[in-house]
């Protein structure tokens, strides 16, 4: 057995896994970041592959990014790559930009502050919290979970692990770095990430992170809303927002995620279809998933109002997209997209032959709009004819969509916290 648990600099057990005992070979690094590694490493510094990399190499996925964190300071990493340009106002970051637009991210090992260095207005811990350098020990515990928390070493290929991340690999477990109370309590977007990871590497959440999501639930309303925005978009880009989001609710943290939500069931029936329309490369975009989010309320809303008019419908859409809209700076663009596509399910969904219908066709987010009436159509099994005599109507007029809806923009900024709209959006 070569794998070792050795003492490092801090003193502290770290288990390094030999490169003949794991399954990461440099092939499967891009090659840009293998040179980034390379020359950090040949200037005398230290430098890891770490995060959602090294987890998804050792479990066989193919991951989205790759992530470097060094001892070199932010400055020191700058002197080394004439393409490098230092990112984030609170904290550094580098980033090496290479042909194609492919960028680099290398940050410094961090650790988390101690009680008494935090500033005192506690809107500021999270960013203060990334803000102070420390170990490649510390580094690791600062991290969210075990699976997280790997370090590949440039150096001799090895893993290094602080934190019992192989272990809960291999047993397919996710465990929060720590006591999950306390670190859901400084960040409580790790709930919404322990739920999202488990959905999509199928792992078992520890019962520990279940009890502590329980307990914290009310917390999320307090985090940044661009955050949470960011993540709940992470959700139906893996295409797992149905099992996620009911999760949620049987922990009891989705109202508080997103204020007023009731998730009904016709809602999570209808977002795993939207979670499973799509191939795995393409991914739905904000305005549909805004659409279906909305859609049992809107349904609702038309009934109880005894909604008749476009004009009405379209007034129903705004008011209940607004709130959410505004809390979360969703764009009016995209808000108005959304809307478009609410009132055109109204249209579509009262059938054919009724006035304006030509004009209708031609508009811009028919075509939209008659796939959210698919997949409702889909989810709740009702009025598949009437899609089906859409769908021709549409065809015959060339007018079904070669190219699949623009995925979502992932954001990097992490914008300050808001408080949750009040009553029901
Ligand atoms: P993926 O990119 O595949 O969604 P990831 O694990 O790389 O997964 P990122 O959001 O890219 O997730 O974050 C990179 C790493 O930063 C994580 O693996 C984790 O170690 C750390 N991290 C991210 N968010 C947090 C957080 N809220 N608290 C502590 N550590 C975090
Ligand atoms: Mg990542």
């Amino acid at each position: 057995m070569m794998t070792t648990t050795e003492k490092d600099g801090d003193r502290s057990r770290r288990l390094v896994v030999s490169r003949a005992e794991h399954s990461i070979s440099r092939k499967q690094i891009d090659e840009n970041t293998l040179k980034v590694l390379y020359r950090l490493r040949r200037n005398g510094y230290l430098a890891y592959l770490v995060g959602g990399g090294v987890r998804d190499l050792l479990l066989g996925r193919i991951p989205k990014d790759f992530d470097v964190a060094t001892d070199a300071t932010p400055e020191q990493v700058k002197a080394l790559f004439r393409n490098c340009y230092l990112v984030g106002r609170r904290f550094r970051l580098a980033h090496i930009r290479f042909a194609g637009n492919h960028v680099v991210e290398v940050a410094t090992f961090r650790r988390q502050p101690r009680l008494e260095e935090l500033p005192r207005d506690s809107d500021e811990h999270f960013f203060f919290t990334e803000n102070v350098f420390g170990s490649p020990r510390e580094d690791a515990f600062r991290r969210d979970f075990t699976i997280n928390g790997l370090f590949y070493n440039i150096d001799d290929f090895s893993i290094i692990d602080y934190v019992g991340g192989m272990q809960d690999l291999h047993d397919r477990r996710l465990r929060v770095i720590g006591d999950p109370l306390v670190r859901f309590t400084e960040d409580p977007v790790r709930m919404l990430r322990a739920l999202e990871f488990s959905a999509r590497l199928g792992f078992r959440l520890d019962d520990s992170i279940r009890e502590a999501i329980y307990l914290r639930a009310p917390l999320i309303a307090e985090a940044a809303a661009a955050r949470i925005r960011e993540e709940l978009m992470e959700l139906f880009r893996h295409r797992v927002a149905a099992p996620v989001l009911r999760d949620a609710q049987s922990l009891g943290l989705l109202p508080h995620l997103l204020g007023g939500f009731e998730g009904e069931a016709e809602t999570f029936d209808l977002l795993e279809q939207v979670d499973g329309c799509c191939s795995n490369s393409i991914t739905v975009g904000e305005p549909l998933i805004l659409a279906a989010l909305f859609l049992a309320r809107f349904r609702r809303g038309l009934q109880t109002q005894a909604v008749e008019t476009v004009g009405e419908a379209l007034r129903l859409a705004n008011q209940l997209l607004m709130p959410h809209c505004g809390y979360f700076r969703i764009s009016s663009a995209v808000r108005h997209q959304a809307r478009e596509l609410l009132t055109g399910f109204f249209r579509l969904s009262r059938g054919r032959g009724r006035r304006g219908e030509k004009r209708f066709l031609d508009h811009p987010f028919a075509v939209s709009a008659l796939e959210l009436f698919r997949l409702w159509s889909e989810a709740s099994g009702l009025e598949r004819e009437l899609v089906a005599s859409w769908k021709e109507v549409f065809t015959s007029r060339g007018a079904v969509p070669d190219k699949p809806p623009r995925p979502p923009r992932r954001r990097r900024r992490r914008p300050r916290g808001r408080k949750p709209p009040s009553g029901k959006s």
